[in-house]
């Protein structure tokens, strides 16, 4: 084991959300200090710090405060400079690293390296920035020759929850909002995948290589934003098997150090394809709080800094579901009656605006089974709002036809 960085220390983080909130707060807990920095107003992780530091990303005077007060550093997002990264690595070590972290930052990039790796990946081809609608005609109309059709165009950079993407449908002319992404990005174009279901592992590597998964979990999206996580999956054993196996080839292959998710679709067919890789604590881990024995933030602390790895084995079952902004639509949402629903827990990431889609927090459940955990953040969440939407909720976290154990 290289030598661990203990309680007492200073760990840095990069980025202000909620995923930086929550790890400070585990470091915090664990006796470390937390610097954050982030270049948002309204971020939620300098709250929790113990150094906060709001700056641009390219200030060399902020770097240089916070490069001197770290004994490590991690992340809670991808999408930062490569300059911030290396000139991080410059002050104390960056867990992932750098060049890990670039690796995920960019889908075609992404895909290149996860491919190379032997990891199966939907059908899909990278297309440079065309310059010009009637260039990107062209482009994108040889590309969906390749891929077939329906499929999905995505910037190569800088996107997350279905932000930068656009559907090319089975049929008909090719989308106009495709054309003019890809007059001016780079963008993939992936074959649409027939999704039974999808599911996510997020997983914990030292630096000497020790790691630990934690069980896979089920994800439901609505509107291409996560919205309902179950754990453990709700699918046969041989499947949760592989999705692991995969998920740990897939971060050791990427020689993250740190903490990742890796994102699968299961295909009908019974395939697992990876979508994406997060280099950090991911939405889909946050139920992790409650039913594992330790959670995702703890584990990325522990990770980082070179101790030994937590148990990451689920006491109970649970579901988490996520708050967005759009609940606030009619005011602030009714918190004591959702708190009235015995054995569901509130996070909120005290964030100021709701804005429509924002994350602004989740609610959890632990219970005998998967479905009996669903059913009460369900419920609690239904509470939140006059009307309460539901048999929508009910409706989008329903299972699938599919695999299940
Ligand atoms: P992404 O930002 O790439 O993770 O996409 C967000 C969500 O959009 C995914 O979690 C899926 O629900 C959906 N999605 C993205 N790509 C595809 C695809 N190729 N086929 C089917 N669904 C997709």
């Amino acid at each position: 084991m290289t030598r661990p960085i203990l309680p007492g220390a200073t760990l840095g983080v990069l980025g202000g959300g909620q995923l930086g909130r929550m790890f400070a707060v585990a470091a915090r807990r664990l006796g470390y200090r937390v610097a954050v920095w982030s270049d948002a107003r309204d971020a939620p992780a300098l709250a929790a710090a113990d150094l906060p530091i709001r700056a641009p990303y390219d200030d060399a005077a902020a770097l240089a405060a916070f490069g001197a007060a770290i004994d490590a550093c991690t992340v809670e997002f991808e999408n930062l400079p490569g300059e911030l990264l290396r000139g991080i690595e410059g002050h104390a070590p960056l867990r992932p690293s750098a060049a890990a972290i670039a690796a995920t930052q960019h889908r075609g990039r992404e895909k290149r390296a996860l491919a190379a790796l032997g990891a199966p990946l939907a059908p899909w081809r990278p297309l440079a920035a065309a310059g010009s609608v009637t260039a990107a005609a062209e482009a994108l109309a040889g590309a969906v020759a390749e891929v077939g059709r329906p499929a999905v165009l995505k910037t190569a950079g800088f996107g997350y929850d279905g932000k930068g993407q656009v559907a090319i449908p089975a049929r008909g002319p090719l989308p106009q909002a495709a054309l003019a992404l890809l007059a001016e990005q780079a963008c993939v174009l992936e074959a649409f995948v027939d999704l039974a279901r999808e599911l996510s592992v997020v997983v914990a590597r030292a630096p000497d290589g020790r790691e630990r998964a934690f069980p896979v979990a089920e994800n439901r999206h609505a509107r291409h934003v996560l919205d309902v996580t179950v754990m453990p999956a709700r699918v046969d054993a041989e499947i949760a098997e592989r999705a692991e196996a995969l998920a740990r080839r897939v971060v050791a292959g990427l020689e993250i150090v740190g903490l990742a998710c890796v994102e699968l679709f299961l295909t009908r067919g019974g395939e697992l394809w990876v979508n994406e890789v997060a280099p950090r604590p991911h939405n889909s881990g946050h139920v992790t709080i409650e039913a594992c024995r330790v959670d995702q933030f703890e584990q990325q602390v522990r990770a980082v800094c070179g101790l030994p790895l937590g148990d990451a084995s689920v006491v109970r079952p649970g579901a988490m579901a996520n708050l967005l902004g759009d609940l606030w639509a009619a005011g602030e949402p009714d918190w004591a009656s959702a708190l009235a629903v015995d054995g569901v827990r509130l996070h909120l990431y005290g964030k100021a605006q709701a804005r429509p889609g924002r994350k602004m927090g989740h609610l959890s459940a632990v219970a005998e089974d998967a479905d009996a955990a669903v059913a009460l953040v369900l419920r609690a969440r239904a509470a939140l709002t006059p009307g309460g939407g539901a048999e929508r909720d009910v409706a989008s976290a329903a299972p699938v036809p599919g695999p299940r154990a």
